[in-house]
């Protein structure tokens, strides 16, 4: 015998865990990454050169870097000094490869597995044309690899540890507002 209490207790219970099913099943659709053909060709090729140094971004001269290749690679390099300061990289994730493509699907993926290598859709560059915020994107992508290492989820607690620790070390004021939030990839 169940008094009605228990019923609705129970029905609550389920209808609570049913919608939660939903709502995170509509997070990974949502939020699943739709790369491009030219990303995946990308990603490919990144994880089949293998450069010397910590950080390396592939065919400097292609003109979607909007000239900004150096930059880059010496940004990401700054950037990985300080997470081999802090333990959070070890020469197991490097070198970072770093490539461009016309169109990704998001501003930049990062992908741990099968070495770290990260992708950057060319437009970013003419979309936002402040430095500080190619910083904050490596910053952000180069916290997915690291914190991937350490069993962490897109987005979850170690990955905006790491986001936020990464990108102060290599600012010399306050980190921006915009700092490691979750509006990129
Ligand atoms: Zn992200």
């Amino acid at each position: 015998m169940s008094s009605p209490g228990r019923e609705l207790s129970m029905a609550l219970i389920i209808s609570t865990a049913i919608w939660l099913a939903i709502i995170f099943g509509l997070r990974f659709l949502v939020l699943a990454p739709l790369r491009s053909q030219e990303a995946e060709a990308m990603f490919s090729l990144l994880a089949e050169v293998k450069p010397g140094g910590v950080a390396y971004v592939h065919d400097p001269e292609n003109p979607l870097w909007e000239g900004r290749a150096t930059r880059i690679e010496k940004r990401a390099g700054d950037i990985i000094a300080v997470a081999l300061a802090d333990g959070s990289a070890t020469s197991y994730n490097l070198p970072v490869k770093i490539g461009v493509v016309r169109y990704l699907g998001a501003i930049a993926m990062a992908e741990a597995q099968l070495r770290s290598r990260i992708v950057i859709e060319g437009s970013f560059f003419e979309q936002f044309p402040d430095e500080e915020w190619i910083d904050l994107i490596l910053a952000h992508e180069i916290a997915h690899l690291f914190s991937y290492e350490v069993g962490d989820e897109p987005h979850g607690g170690k990955w905006h540890a790491m986001c936020m620790r990464l990108y102060a070390g290599i600012m010399t004021g306050p980190p921006h507002p915009r700092a490691c939030r979750v509006t990129l990839r």
